[in-house]
């Protein structure tokens, strides 16, 4: 049994633009050119985007890409940043970190590991650091989580020979593993796959890179603003890191909730 305490972030598609397009969209409509100063392309289809609502391409204001965002950040035009979006792939994270994570229901699209097609007798399990750091905290939590998964062993053994009338492998299978997931506890380790675009980011960034923010999101929250500043900073550059009384990271804003 392994016992993880660090989750990963990893940033595994960001789109793509298609100049040849803009410029016959802009040629079609009498604008003889257009640039800006971003090769991010969400940060450049969302320029697009915003000034569509405007047909401002002929006469940009000075200040590039970033101003321009900034702007739609300070108005609240937050419809223009759902274009911009990236796919994330987050691992060595809780069953509770999902349940919490999932509830963002705006923007977001979700693929998790299945509980009842995967073998979780090989499970890992997410240890909070509060729980870790105390030797006596984390003896109990190394033998609940082991006994859980003992008790998921043996109930898919049990009910692999209950359902043996079941002719097909994988079903009988999937209903032993569907019956046995129910005493694993929430510190399971999973995987999920989460495509969001960056209004979403936001928001989720801020009720979630907060003081109020339960422990472990709140991490994976800051380490996800990590990725999209460093791969956006026209997006997401407006957020700061405050350190928070357990040494881990909050965000703050000017523009909360575009
Ligand atoms: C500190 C903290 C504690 C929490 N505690 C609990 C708890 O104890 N129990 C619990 O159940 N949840 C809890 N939550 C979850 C919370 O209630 C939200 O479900 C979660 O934060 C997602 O926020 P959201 O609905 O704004 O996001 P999204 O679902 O992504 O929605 C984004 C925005 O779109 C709009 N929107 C989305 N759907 C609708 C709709 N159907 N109708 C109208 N407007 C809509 C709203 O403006 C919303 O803010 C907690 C969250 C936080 C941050």
């Amino acid at each position: 049994m392994r016992i993880i305490r660090r989750p990963s972030v990893y940033m595994v598609g960001r789109q793509v633009v298609n100049d040849a397009e803009i410029d016959r969209f802009l040629g079609d409509h009498g604008v003889a050119s257009w640039s800006t100063d971003t090769e991010v392309a969400g940060e450049k289809l969302a320029e697009v985007a915003g000034r569509l609502c405007y047909m401002s391409f002929a006469k940009p204001r000075p200040g590039g890409n970033s101003k321009y965002l900034s702007h739609i950040k300070e108005v609240g035009h937050g419809s223009v940043l759902e274009h911009a979006v990236w796919n994330l792939l987050i691992t060595g994270v809780s069953r509770s970190f999902t349940h919490e994570l999932v509830r963002h229901r705006a923007g977001f699209g979700f693929s998790q590991l299945s509980q009842r097609y995967v073998d979780e007798s090989v499970a890992e399990f997410v240890e909070p650091d509060c729980i870790a750091d105390d030797p006596e905290l984390h003896e109990i939590f190394r033998a609940s989580v082991e006994q859980s998964q003992q008790a998921y062993i043996r109930l898919t053994e049990g009910l692999a020979r209950k359902f043996a009338d079941v002719s097909d492998a994988t079903l009988r299978r999937k209903m032993a593993r569907q019956a046995a997931r129910s005493v694993l506890p929430n510190a399971t380790e999973t995987k999920i796959f989460v495509t969001a675009n960056a209004r979403a980011l936001r928001h989720f960034i801020e009720l979630r890179c907060n003081e109020h923010a339960e422990t472990e999101i709140r991490i994976v929250a800051g380490m996800v603003l990590d990725v999209l500043q460093k791969d956006s900073p026209n997006l997401f550059g407006d957020y700061e890191f405050v350190e928070l009384p357990d040494g881990t990271r909050g965000a703050k804003t000017e523009w909360r909730k575009v």
